[in-house]
């Protein structure tokens, strides 16, 4: 088919997130998810929210979980939006943020939806080289640019970038809205939150998918001068002013105001997260350090394709890139201990 609106879309490469299988029952490492349900509390609350008023529209200024989170982040309501999870907001941001005029920078190896925003949106970019153990100089966000977008810690590398050097970037990019995405950031990471106040042109966009088990609820937040976020909320609103339904919103608020079942939650990821770390590195592969729910990995000898498949055949899933420069690591999301073990005594099998 050939008309002039099937060329349109043609010319776009979306993003192709990892699988979601439904042909049988996998563990399943390789998106990134916590293997540990939500808060109690979130859960009841949206019961509660379903038996209530799915009736009426849900507040368009999404004003109670702004409250909740300006309150978690030591900020006012003024600076914080949400979004259907932060690929929504990121998809907000570009637009509202960049121009064609001057390219944005991103690192070479990140997150895949940077390029796909930018072509969508017909936006230049230029990417930041890593080095072979894929960490960032600070330095080279010094070339001329009309915005950066830093995923700290990055992904799918785990590398994470000291707060120092974030400062040091922002300091040379005072022009142009820095977006620091920190989606993994509560996996033992220091957030650039505090910087808010000091740099009216940083964007930290978070979400609850993550460190809170809510990647099926489909919440982010982006914090940021009170100028960002009615830029986000003029695009939004272009789009559809109703951005989280009733649900959503009842149980982010549940959700961020059980501190004690985020920090448990959390500290077992971190601790299965070094055991499993250190128990891949005895079976010979090179292991990223990582202070996200995941692994990035590689064995000097074999290959990640081939590991990656054998261990799908044993009811293993992981993440395989099938792309320039990565195509020998895997992508190993935290699950619970005794997943871990398995996927660590499969791994043992297959690479030893
Ligand atoms: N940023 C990064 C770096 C990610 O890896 C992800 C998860 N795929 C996201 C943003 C988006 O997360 P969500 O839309 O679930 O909030």
């Amino acid at each position: 088919m050939s008309s002039y609106w099937s060329e349109l879309t043609a010319s776009l490469v979306p993003y192709v997130p990892g699988e979601q299988p439904k042909d049988q029952r996998y563990i399943k490492l390789n998106t990134n998810e916590n293997p540990y349900p939500p808060s109690p509390k979130a859960i009841k609350a949206i019961q509660e929210a379903a038996n209530a008023d799915l009736r009426l529209y849900p507040d368009p200024t999404c004003e109670d979980l702004r409250v909740v989170l300006a309150d978690y982040y030591g900020l006012s309501k003024e600076h914080i939006f949400v979004g259907n999870g932060s690929d929504e907001i990121l998809a907000f941001a570009f637009p509202a943020f960049f121009s064609a005029s001057k390219p944005i920078l991103f690192p070479d190896i990140t997150y895949t939806f940077y390029p796909v925003y930018a072509k969508l949106y017909g936006l230049p970019y230029e990417t930041i080289a890593t080095d072979d153990s894929f960490n960032i100089d600070p330095a080279m966000y010094r070339i001329p640019n009309g915005g950066i977008v830093i995923p700290n810690p990055n992904a799918p590398t785990a590398r994470y970038m000291l707060t120092d050097y974030l400062r040091e970037i922002l300091d040379a990019n005072r022009e142009q809205v820095v977006i620091v995405d920190e989606a993994y950031i509560d996996f033992g990471g220091e957030s650039v939150v505090p910087f808010v106040k000091d740099y009216p042109n940083l964007l930290v966009v978070q979400t609850l998918s993550k460190s809170r088990s809510l990647a099926g609820l489909r919440v982010g937040m982006a914090l940021g001068h009170p100028d960002l976020i009615e830029g986000l909320n003029r695009i939004k609103n272009s789009f559809n002013s109703y951005t989280l339904d009733r649900l959503a919103l009842a149980g982010a608020v549940a959700s961020i105001e059980d501190r004690v079942y985020f920090e448990e939650t959390n500290r077992k990821v971190i601790a299965t997260r070094e055991r499993s770390c250190e128990a891949v590195r005895q079976i010979g592969f090179e292991v990223i350090e990582s202070k996200a729910n995941f692994l990035f990995m590689t064995h000097p000898s074999q290959s990640a394709k081939e590991i990656f498949a054998t261990l799908k055949d044993r009811g293993i899933l992981v993440r395989y890139f099938d792309k320039p420069r990565i195509e020998r690591y895997l992508r190993v999301s935290i699950g619970t201990d005794d997943e871990m073990d398995a996927f660590v005594a499969a791994l043992r099998e297959i690479a030893s």
